[in-house]
């Protein structure tokens, strides 16, 4: 038997630009699914020793070796696949954080069918930097909280993440302006991703 291979767009942009905001918003829309690697690893049991293996990482804003993040992820999708969660049939998996460097893009080339990329831009470095103090003091991030830790994961993101935009087709890329209010952003997103997801699940949506 074959693999499954998901639809799928990705969520893409620098720490505090608002991927996740924006996908839990569009994750409560009918026939998209939401997937945040980072929900997933924070929902670790953090005295497992898996969960503490990943503190490691992510309290230096460091990106966790592959072995386990893609592991975690297949594990993770699989499980929402048999709970009811995500019908691979009928939505499209808008994955959040993942894939983060070149090597895990390629780790899941087939799983996914990548049918955009969001990627959330901003040119205000500044209000990144607010953003993620700010969800610091409200949800209580350690990996927000360190000015040295925000900086750092800012570096990884510029050498380690930003490369895997290169490993889709430009036709793919959509490069979104990220200011703007929530819904001013899920408009510009839907636009992108609205006639993508009737493309391929009218039938099941209508
Ligand atoms: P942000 O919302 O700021 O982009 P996330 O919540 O996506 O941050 O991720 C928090 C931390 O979880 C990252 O700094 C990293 O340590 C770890 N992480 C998340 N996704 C991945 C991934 N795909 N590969 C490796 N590490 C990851």
């Amino acid at each position: 038997m074959s693999a499954t291979v998901y639809q799928s767009a990705l969520l893409f942009g620098a720490p505090g630009v608002g991927k996740g905001t924006q996908g839990e918003i569009l994750g409560s829309i009918p026939g998209f699914h939401h997937f945040s690697m980072g929900d997933a690893f924070r929902n670790l049991n953090p005295e497992s020793d898996l969960g503490k293996e990943v503190r490691t990482y992510s309290s230096r804003g460091e990106l966790v070796p592959d072995s386990i993040t893609i592991e975690l992820w297949r594990r993770t999708v699989a499980d929402q696949v048999l709970t009811g969660e995500f019908d691979p049939a009928t939505e499209l998996l808008l994955l959040d954080g993942i894939p983060r460097n070149a090597d895990q893009a390629g780790l899941l080339r087939d799983s996914l069918d990548v049918l955009a990329v969001i990627h959330l831009t901003t040119s205000d470095r500044q209000s990144l930097f607010d953003r993620l103090a700010k969800r610091a003091r409200q949800q209580g991030r350690a990996d927000d909280a360190k000015d040295e830790v925000i900086k750092r994961r800012w570096d990884v993101y510029q050498d380690e993440t930003q490369p895997v935009l290169a490993c889709y087709p430009d036709d793919v890329v959509n490069d979104l302006d990220a200011l703007g209010t929530p819904a001013e952003v899920l408009a510009k997103i839907l636009d992108v991703l609205a006639p993508i997801q009737a493309g391929k699940f009218a039938s099941a949506l209508g």
